[in-house]
């Protein structure tokens, strides 16, 4: 027989209440840790997401109207309700997404973060003004919300990437309807609670859950404004054009495919730690893992083997568990998917130095987490691998390490740049000048140096560049507060 959880289908949030969505056609909700489905989201219709926008404009004037100062006090209140729910939160992404409990609270903070941006909204969205343009002339430029807009979000950060979004368009002004990932819907039903506690009034927050369907009606209703996404690379090129067919404002942020490099003066340590966090971590489900090592010159000698020896004695496991390094990937066929590049890369010709597929030796507690109804795959690792092989130039999002060899820092970040995406670069390296290179021509709208995971800082853009974003304005900083405001110039004489 089914569990409650098992049949208990989430609701949707429109005109401020809970409601059940009309659709028939549900998805269960795994924890990818068991297997163990949590509860079900509901693919709701195309007509319940152009409903949910009606009610968001319906309640705009109220909240539009409501002065900037007091939506910030609601911004203030969330974040001391976020502060109050960090571990809760971080639970609930643990038991939808998989990562591990110290990388959900790192998320939930980033979130916090970004509340504590918009707290500021009071002189964020200030215009300019300038007397005597013409003799007895004044021009003013005021800032005013655009109406609706929606956000569509990707499974890997079920509650940063939202906190991206709603906390900036809101307290600009705007009307906020949410498509979350039908993977990990649950925490932002939860977030949806807090920010109705926090006290924003009926419709300026609605959450549609479903896919496709919901999405295709964001793009083309007339009443939204401007469109969020974050998510695969395929569906941002489809969600912008789509967006921009119909006339709306848009910011899709997609895949990526980042490169690390190591000079051989770094310190070779700490570079090692510096890749597998930022390779591993997530199970490598982020848009700002470092899945590419290219080694300078004789580098290789010493990292390669640090790599391999740390990443075959990482513990994999449940993310609820505080000894685990890394979880679970989403979902079956994700691990499926993952599996086939490791498959591919091998008949590309690369060597796979570690092989995370492999279910011996120190893999009984994966095996047995397998029996369980787990994703689990371990930390591979693949050498000899060649700038036109699928591992250099794919994004897998598993956690799956390429690493490549470049005989000079010129030719390591030639071989960077010919990747079709541009989100983040990484170097590791003790030289200043190698760094001032890198930073300068490296192709990456985002930069680490010594740092493997670069970003995200809520008061600086987001600023994935190539086929890693579409759009003009990067999600948060003031890129954020002029995506989500429209610029009217005054210009008056008495
Ligand atoms: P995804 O593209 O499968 O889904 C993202 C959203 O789009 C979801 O809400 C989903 O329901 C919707 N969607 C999926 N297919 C659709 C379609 N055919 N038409 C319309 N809507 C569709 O992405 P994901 O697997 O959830 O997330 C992982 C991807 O997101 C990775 O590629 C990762 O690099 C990217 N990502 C990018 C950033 C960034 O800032 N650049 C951040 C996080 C994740």
């Amino acid at each position: 027989m089914a569990t409650a959880s098992e049949t208990r289908v989430i609701q949707n949030l429109v005109g401020g209440a809970w409601v059940d969505s009309q659709s028939d056609e549900t998805l269960p909700i795994p924890n990818p840790a068991t297997g163990e489905t949590l509860a079900r989201v509901p693919l709701s219709t195309a007509a319940e997401a152009h409903a949910a926008v009606a009610q968001a404009h319906a309640a705009w004037p109220v909240w539009r109207d409501t002065p900037v100062i007091e939506r910030a006090h609601v911004l203030f209140r969330m974040r001391a309700l976020l502060e109050a729910h960090v571990d809760e939160l971080a639970a609930s992404v643990t038991a939808e997404n998989g990562k591990t409990l110290a990388e959900a609270r790192g998320e939930v903070r980033r979130g916090i973060e970004v509340v504590e941006f918009a707290c500021g909204m009071p002189s964020l969205m200030q215009g300019a003004s300038l007397g005597d343009v013409s003799r007895g002339i004044d021009t003013t430029m005021l800032r005013v919300p655009l109406g609706v807009v929606a956000g569509i979000t990707p499974f890997n950060f079920p509650a940063m990437i939202p906190l991206w979004m709603a906390p900036i368009a809101l307290a600009a002004g705007n009307c906020f309807v949410h498509k979350p990932s039908e993977r990990t819907p649950l925490t932002s039903n939860r977030l949806a609670e807090l920010w109705l506690e926090a006290g924003l009034p009926a419709g300026a927050l609605s959450v549609t859950h479903g896919a496709k369907a919901v999405v295709d009606a964001l793009l083309s209703d007339p009443e939204v404004a401007a469109v969020s996404f974050v998510g695969s690379q395929p569906v941002a090129a489809y969600v912008y054009a789509t967006a921009a067919a119909h006339g709306k404002r848009v910011q899709a942020l997609a895949g990526a495919k980042n490169f690390v490099i190591v000079t051989p003066d770094a310190q070779m340590e700490q570079a090692a730690e510096i890749v597998l966090s930022s390779a591993f971590g997530n199970a490598g489900e982020r848009c700002l893992a470092s899945s590419v090592v290219v080694t300078v010159g004789d580098a290789a000698e010493r990292l390669t083997p640090l790599l391999v020896e740390r990443a075959r004695a990482m513990r994999v496991g449940d993310g609820a568990d505080s000894a685990t390094e890394m979880g679970p990937v989403i979902r079956a066929e994700h691990r499926v998917r993952v599996a086939d590049a490791i498959t591919r890369g091998l008949e590309e010709g690369a060597r796979l130095a570690l092989d995370g597929r492999d279910r011996t030796a120190a893999d009984a507690q994966v095996a047995e987490q397998d029996a369980g109804g787990g994703y689990y795959l371990r930390p591979s690792i693949f050498t000899e691998v060649t700038p036109e092989m699928s591992l250099a130039r794919e994004e897998i999002f598993g956690p799956v390490l390429s690493v490549m060899a470049a005989p000079t820092l010129d030719e390591a970040i030639t071989l960077a740049n010919r990747s079709r995406f541009g989100n983040a670069a990484v170097i590791c390296t003790t030289s200043g000048a190698a760094a001032r290179t890198f930073q300068m021509r490296i192709e990456a709208g985002m930069v680490g140096v010594n740092i493997g995971v670069p970003g995200p800082v809520a008061w600086f853009p987001f600023a994935g560049w190539k086929q890693s974003f579409y759009g003009d304005l990067h999600a948060t900083g003031m890129d954020a507060v002029n995506f989500y405001t429209e610029r009217r110039v005054i210009t008056s004489r008495w």
